[in-house]
């Protein structure tokens, strides 16, 4: 997922931390293998490679991730969607060229896009793109999941007490052993309120000031507006805090479509979410 995954935790000994951990980081890579847009042979790429041919058969992680981008779609007006693959692909390439991507391209590439077009099936445990060509991105969502299922796979070894931390998702479990919590820098937060003690809540941030291109004055960021087709020139910072990694990460990424006004109220409908942001300048 192109990130460093850190995890921390409390147990009652060395080796039985080094066991857990392990397990814990083999879960992690299990889940690049599958996720991954990168490598041809994962599980995403099989399935998008099948788009606008009949369903094809899912595994339970990649059936879960798409079911929960489908809900952060529904909730935030097709705000957040994972079929931008083929606009974030002609925006990587607009970094790497520091060229805007051609108009034509954008359009060719937003008849793809649309969250309706993907078809999770959670009785037949399979998944469907509409059209040939659609293309799925979970770079939105797919490190938060990995940050839930790192903390679970710990706690289905005993350790109760644990942060996992991938690129801008934290989350972590019950507190340290006689600590209300975990100490935890939230970024854009007021000042006074950046560090922060949590404990079974994710904290991720969105509007990654290293990822984006600037032309002719204009910095596009590389999330992209599913209705334009374009990288976001707003500037935003995100930060949310919420009960899990998969959805902080998703709202994060969506919040930064929608902006602040229409962020908060998306957040407001997550029960235990928060956030704060910053614009950049
Ligand atoms: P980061 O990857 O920097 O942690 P985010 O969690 O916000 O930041 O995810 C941004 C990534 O999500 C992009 O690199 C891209 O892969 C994907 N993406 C871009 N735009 C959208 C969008 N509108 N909805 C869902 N995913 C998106
Ligand atoms: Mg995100």
């Amino acid at each position: 997922m192109g990130v460093r995954a850190r995890i921390v935790v409390y147990a009652p000994s060395k080796p039985a931390a080094e066991t857990a951990c392990r397990a814990a980081f083999s879960r992690i890579a299990q889940l690049e293998d599958a996720m991954s847009d990168y490598r041809p042979t994962s599980e995403l790429m099989r399935l998008c490679a099948k788009a606008g041919g009949s369903p094809v058969k899912v595994s339970k992680d990649l059936l879960r991730v798409l079911l929960k981008s489908q809900e952060l779609s529904r909730r935030s007006n097709g705000a957040f969607d994972v079929t931008v693959g083929p606009l974030v692909k002609l925006w990587r390439q607009a970094r790497k060229d520091v060229k805007l991507p051609e108009r034509a391209d954008l359009d060719r590439a937003l008849k793809l896009v649309g969250w309706r077009k993907l078809h999770p099936d959670p009785k037949h445990s399979t998944a469907r793109l509409d059209s040939h060509g659609m293309l799925l991105d979970l770079g939105g969502i797919a490190k938060g999941y990995a940050c839930d299922e790192a903390i679970r796979t710990l706690k289905s070894r005993g350790i109760e007490s644990a942060l996992a931390e991938m690129g801008g998702d934290i989350a972590v479990s019950s507190a340290p052993p006689g600590r209300n919590g975990w100490q935890i820098e939230v970024p854009n937060a007021p000042e006074g309120q950046r560090r922060q003690t949590l404990a079974n809540r994710a904290v991720s941030t969105s509007g990654d000031i290293e990822q984006f291109v600037e032309i002719g004055g204009k910095r596009y960021s590389h999330i992209v507006d599913p209705r334009t087709g374009l990288g976001l020139t707003s500037r935003l910072a995100v930060t949310v805090i919420a009960r899990d990694c998969t959805t902080s990460d998703g709202l994060s990424t969506a919040v930064s479509v929608l902006g602040p006004e229409k962020g908060r109220e998306l957040i407001g409908t997550y029960h235990g979410a928060s956030m704060c942001w910053t614009r950049l300048n």
